[in-house]
């Protein structure tokens, strides 16, 4: 797979934008409702996509050979479903052959989220989803 066909595979849903708190005790990650400041509300694009490593050091690079490291993508994640040898799904842009059918389907963060900016990080924990699902 080449590099482009590898970026192409990522579906647009942004769901790995959201903000996330691990359990100190048990390691599992909890999603929340809120978003990089940097996603674009309106495409769930990232803003500043050169620029990410620099801006977030957290953000996620994933590539062929550390996929399996980030435990804590969603089960929709298209990276996370290849790795683990399963089928892309039909809203898949890939599959769709449009850039809106993970949005139509409501697998993305569109219209869901509200940016960091807005929230102190003591409150996060106010904002936990059950929406995302891991396993
Ligand atoms: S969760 Fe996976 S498919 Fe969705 S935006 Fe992130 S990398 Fe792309
Ligand atoms: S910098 Fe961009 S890709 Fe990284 S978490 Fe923020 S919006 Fe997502």
């Amino acid at each position: 797979m080449s590099e482009a066909q590898w970026e192409f595979l990522c579906d647009g849903c942004a769901l790995c934008c959201l903000q996330k708190l691990e359990d100190e005790d048990t390691g599992e990650v909890h999603y929340t409702h809120l978003v990089c400041r940097y996603l674009d509300a309106e495409t769930c694009r990232c803003g500043e996509y050169q620029n990410r490593s620099k801006l977030v050091p957290n953000c996620v690079w994933l590539t062929r050979q550390n996929i399996d490291e980030f435990q804590w993508l969603p089960s929709t994640c298209a990276y996370r479903l290849i790795a683990e040898g399963k089928d892309l799904p039909d809203c898949h842009p890939l599959i769709s052959g449009s850039a809106d059918s993970v949005h139509q389907a409501g697998v993305s963060v569109k219209n869901k989220t509200i940016s960091e900016e807005y929230v102190h990080p003591d409150e996060w924990e106010c904002h936990l989803i059950d929406w995302v699902k891991v396993d």
